[in-house]
């Protein structure tokens, strides 16, 4: 059985039959929360994936693991600009 640690709140967490390695699961404890997890030499783990939902149409856009406040996201056409607090992200309009 592949289970991977939830690295929010420590939760087991049972990967789907399927799931590869850079797939994004959620936490079941953890609403909303999705956490990308890997395959590597010592089995699977997990770190949190920060999403963003777009201020014009809600689409919820998966970010990068490299992702910073300030760097730009584009939906819907537009460009915005992702601001960090309470722990989450969000996108305003740049
Ligand atoms: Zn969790
Ligand atoms: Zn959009």
């Amino acid at each position: 059985m592949r289970v991977i640690r939830c690295p929010d709140c420590g939760a087991l967490i049972e990967l789907p039959e399927g799931t590869r390695s850079g797939d994004l699961v959620e936490c079941p404890n953890c609403a909303g929360q999705a956490l990308r997890v890997r395959e590597d030499a010592r089995g699977w783990s997990a770190t949190l994936a920060y999403r963003v939902s777009c201020p014009e149409c809600d689409e919820v856009v998966a970010l990068s693991d490299d992702v910073k406040p300030g760097d730009a996201i584009q939906c819907c056409g537009r460009t915005y600009r992702l601001t960090f607090e309470y722990g989450a992200y969000a996108a305003e309009e740049a």
